[in-house]
């Protein structure tokens, strides 16, 4: 590509093949544009431009309305257009070698996501970001070459998922350099792959893999994420703390002739139950007539290097509408326990799915129980005994039993790799776990 300085009002094959690439990377419509009567303004390149990093310039306009003629706008700085704002109409360019107003805010956009000066003007730097930009993740094969090093946005996107899981691959600079074969290879060896140092279809399979395993893709996440996988596809050896909320003389919450003690210890005893059944070693920290502190409890279940903590309640409140189930995890502004939410999702998901419970999502949180406890902890609050609806659900075996299912479902999903999975609300837990 030719490196001359080109900018609004220049002409030429260079121009049209930048159109190209900033269409191909969405920074430019795909389909050429009808000038004519516009119905409505779409807020275009020119606004999304100063606002996002991303390839906003793709807009919702319905395909039945005539657009506003981009490549017709007066002469006005990037950025001044908002939207509704009227347009004159003007003939279109038809000519794809023409820098004109239209290019010049794509390209704007374009470089405004590499933090490249926003100068709409085709310099060297955005140039070799633009020839950077053509390469994906996958179109090519990647490795370490000393005479001509691979360059560009996909191995930087390789860089970047390394470097999330914690494999060391220095900067990420978008240069495939010794350093980062030597994370590659690393990788690779974690995964039980031919360390050859190559990014192949086996390597990027691999990487897509466990990316599916995390929501979110937090760098926190995917490292917890690659320790639960390297367990293998076994439950067994797994440790699940289970704490009954309250007993003894703490009976917890009491209405319409339902105790959250006695429930909550039934649950945990089927719970239990389904986790031994399955494979996983299961531990109540307390018996039915001991009544513990918080701390006491976290305490107890870190002296049994609990794998997971799970901690069973039912809700209440003074106003009956209030009914649904909740799940809560360790988590201040300052962070989180990421394999705790994801643990927590999980549940929530599961139960969810199989009976008829409001969902009242997942809730970060900085009680003792989940703070001082040093595996993953979750509390659940299984619905409320002060609603009518709650109340007879929680009340029924029936109800116990499919949670109980659920919380298993979930530790499954949590400890297994994802080939193994299921959909929600249909994991068949001995199945699987006789795999093992
Ligand atoms: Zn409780």
């Amino acid at each position: 590509m030719d490196v001359k300085l080109l900018r609004l009002g220049d002409q030429g094959p260079v121009v049209a093949e930048i159109r190209t690439t900033l269409t191909h990377l969405g920074f430019l419509p795909a389909t050429p544009r009808q000038g004519g009567e516009r119905t409505e303004t779409d807020t275009g390149p020119a606004t999304t431009a100063a606002s996002t990093t991303t390839d906003a310039p793709r807009t919702g306009t319905s395909p039945a309305s005539v657009r506003r003629t981009d490549a017709a706008l007066p002469a006005s700085p990037s950025g001044s257009l908002s939207a509704g704002q009227q347009i004159p109409a003007f003939p279109v360019s038809s000519q794809s070698d023409h820098f004109d107003h239209t290019l010049d805010r794509a390209l704007r956009a374009f470089q405004q996501s590499r933090g490249l000066s926003v100068d709409g003007i085709l310099g060297p730097d955005t140039t070799r970001a633009l020839e950077e930009a053509r390469h994906n993740l996958g179109d090519r094969l990647l490795y370490h070459s000393a005479a001509h090093p691979f360059v560009g946005d996909d191995v930087a996107a390789l860089q970047e998922r390394l470097s999330n899981m914690g494999f060391d691959v220095g900067r990420t600079d978008g240069i495939f350099g010794p350093r980062t074969e030597s994370a590659v290879r690393d990788f690779q060896r974690n995964r039980g792959l031919d360390a050859d140092g190559r990014c192949g279809p086996h390597t990027l399979d691999e990487l897509a893999r466990l990316r599916r395993t995390v929501t979110g893709g937090r760098p926190d996440v995917l490292r917890e994420s690659v320790r639960l996988l390297a367990r293998g596809s076994s439950l067994l050896g797994v440790v699940i703390a289970l704490d009954p909320g309250h007993g003894g003389d703490d009976t917890g919450i009491v209405c319409s002739g339902l105790c959250e003690r006695d429930l909550m210890a039934d649950l945990a005893d089927r719970l239990s139950t389904r986790l031994i059944d399955s494979g996983l070693e299961s531990v109540l920290i307390h018996a039915p007539d001991e009544s513990l502190t918080e701390q006491e409890r976290a305490i107890r279940a870190n002296s049994l290097e609990a794998d997971l903590l799970i901690s069973l309640h039912t809700d209440g409140s003074d106003s009956p509408q209030a009914q649904g189930i909740s799940a809560y995890y360790y988590g201040t502004t300052r962070g989180s326990s990421a394999v705790g939410e994801r643990f927590a999702q999980l549940v929530q998901r599961e139960i969810v799915s199989r009976t008829n419970m409001l969902d009242c999502r997942t809730h970060p949180k900085a009680w003792d129980l989940l703070r001082r406890t040093r595996m993953p902890a979750v509390r659940l609050d299984l619905g409320y005994l002060t609603n009518e609806h709650d109340a007879q659900a929680l009340g029924s075996t029936q109800f116990r039993a499919a949670v109980a299912e659920s919380v298993l479902a979930a530790t499954q999903r949590l400890f297994l790799p994802p080939e193994l999975d299921a959909p929600t609300g249909q994991l068949h837990v001995p199945r699987v776990a006789g795999r093992a």
